[in-house]
């Protein structure tokens, strides 16, 4: 198992030698000198040295009145580059990993985990599938909380910070949060920033409320290293805490979006590691609100919920059939874009339990056709410009609210009425245990159909470890394709192969039964005593 809870750094020297105590005295003592200098900082008070997570207030006198952390969402691959950068300032951060991205292209690995977890970072949850969690219905978003805590659990790590996908809260979801054992949940906004001169300037130690944790908003690549220190310069005016919320990390010209500069980054965490003998410390999250287990002391007394720590089992998805398989009503997605991470829902003209999928270099365009097939609505993809890959729409890639529980060793028929200018195939993807979606496999070509045709196709068995299915009618070439009145159930065959395995059994159950009759019959002997046998049956 590995928890590395807390960066070792400042908890270190607690019971080490005379020496070590000595000069910890010393240090103190020259901070202390430092403060009296600086006293136009506001600053009040050093980190605290006794290993005890420091907070404001309290009256100790030995506390900071600031403290910032430093988030870090989604787990993008490159964030690695930001870990090390913090590393070397000895800056502990908090990573909010979506565990079904793990190992993907683009997100950090179990092995960048393992890194991250031992130079002393904290490992929180993103959820399963980086889902809108206020769009999904109260079962998909527990599956998605719960499982996201329970996998991490699994990977060795015991994650009690959470953070909400595209910031999006609501009562439901903070119960659902809390229920799952994560004894805080982080937001994307609330505190001020740029984007917002009126909000408070920071939480409180304790926060009034950790499931709703509020931040200065999330720094992209508008932000300079100025606003940055702002932020935090005006946040040590008043004391408190202040989470910070990051996303990719960037260097070279192609910086844009929700990202920030590995040199910005740099400078930061350097000014910022500078600021801790000023009284401002950097912590992550868990030790902030107790959800590591460190005892947190102070005006407020222990965080509530700290207690809670078990993963409820939550069952998975009952199997069902296609949803909205006319596409017949409209909704966001729930999708979150992780270059694009914000609260509001933007109308779609996705049909609700789908997304539109796709890879390669193309140009593609969406829209909800009233040329249908049944019911009043069909989605057309038109493919304006082509050089790689395909287009398709999905049942969304979830936990089983869209996508559709299957079982390994058994294969489905896939049903699609449609109409294109050019051959189509289903492509096939499969989730594992972890969340993780992977391309399974792709059916034979369907010819182009200038009128409604039905492409009819029997997967192979589903692999072992498979536990969801999700497939679509993929375009790879310039054109338009419309499909409808989608279809999916565990094929006839496989039906045959039940009823030969339930008929193997019946004669297998039959033998025995006629086995132990023959038994009763004629009681069985060692063969030992045949000898006796014969000679006592020629006595009778
Ligand atoms: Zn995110």
């Amino acid at each position: 198992m590995r928890q590395a809870w807390g960066p070792r750094w400042w908890r270190g020297s607690g019971g080490s030698s005379g020496l070590a105590r000595v000069l910890s005295v010393c240090l103190a003592t020259v901070s202390l000198l430092l403060l009296a200098m600086v006293p136009a900082l506001g600053a009040t008070a050093t980190p605290a040295a006794d290993g005890a997570v420091p907070v404001q207030g309290g009256g100790g006198g030995h506390a900071p009145r600031t403290v910032v952390s430093l988030t870090f969402d989604d787990g993008d691959a490159d964030q690695m580059a930001a870990a090390r950068v913090l590393h070397r300032y000895r800056l502990p951060a908090t990573f909010y990993i979506i565990t079904g991205a793990v190992g993907t292209p683009g997100y950090v690995t179990r092995s960048d985990l393992g890194q991250l977890a031992a130079d002393g970072n904290e490992i929180g949850g993103h959820t399963v599938s980086h889902l809108r969690l206020t769009a999904l219905t109260t079962a998909e978003a527990r599956r998605q909380v719960c499982d996201s805590r329970s996998i991490l659990a699994r990977w060795g790590y015991r994650a009690n910070s959470f953070a909400f996908p595209g910031g999006a809260d609501s009562p439901r979801t903070e119960a659902i949060v809390r229920a799952c054992g994560y004894t805080s949940a982080r937001g994307v906004v609330g505190l001020r920033a740029p984007g917002c001169p009126g909000c408070a300037l920071t939480e409180r130690i304790p926060p009034a409320q950790p499931m709703a944790l509020r931040t200065a908003g999330e720094v992209d690549s508008s932000w300079t290293l100025r606003d940055l220190e702002r932020t935090v310069t005006a946040a040590e005016a008043q004391g408190g805490w202040l989470p910070l919320v990051f996303h990719h990390v960037c260097a070279g010209r192609r910086c844009g979006g929700l990202a920030v500069r590995t040199a910005t980054l740099d400078a930061f965490a350097r000014w910022l590691a500078q600021r801790q003998r000023l009284g401002t410390a950097v912590r992550t999250v868990g030790q902030v609100t107790g959800g590591t287990g460190a005892r947190i002391t102070g005006a407020g007394g222990p965080v509530a919920g700290r207690a809670v720590h078990r993963t409820p089992h939550v069952a998975p998805a009952a199997p069902h059939g296609i949803v909205n398989a006319s596409l017949e009503s409209v909704a966001a997605s729930g999708a979150v874009g992780a270059s694009l991470e914000t609260t509001s829902a933007s109308p779609s003209s996705t049909p609700r339990c789908w997304m539109q999928g796709g890879y390669g270099a193309n140009t593609t365009r969406w829209q909800h056709a009233a040329d249908r097939h049944a019911g009043r609505w069909a989605e057309r993809l038109t493919i304006t410009s082509y050089h790689s890959g395909d287009a398709k729409l999905l049942p969304r890639f979830d936990l089983g609210e869209c996508s559709l529980p299957v079982r390994p060793g058994r294969s489905y028929t896939l049903g699609t009425w449609y109409q294109s200018t050019a051959r189509v195939q289903y492509s096939v993807y499969y989730r594992t245990w972890s969340g993780r979606w992977a391309y399974w496999t792709s059916s034979p070509y369907f010819q182009a159909s200038q009128g409604w045709a039905q492409a009819r196709w029997a997967t192979p068995p589903v692999p072992a470890g498979a536990s969801g299915l999700s497939f679509g009618l993929a375009l790879s070439s310039k054109g338009s394709l419309t499909t409808d009145s989608y279809s999916f159930a565990a094929t006839p065959a496989d039906l045959a192969r039940r009823i030969a395995d339930w008929v193997l059994l019946s004669v297998v159950a039959g033998l025995a039964i006629a086995g132990r009759l023959v038994r009763r019959r004629w009681p069985r002997v060692k063969p030992v005593d045949r000898k006796w046998l014969s000679s006592s049956s020629r006595s009778r």
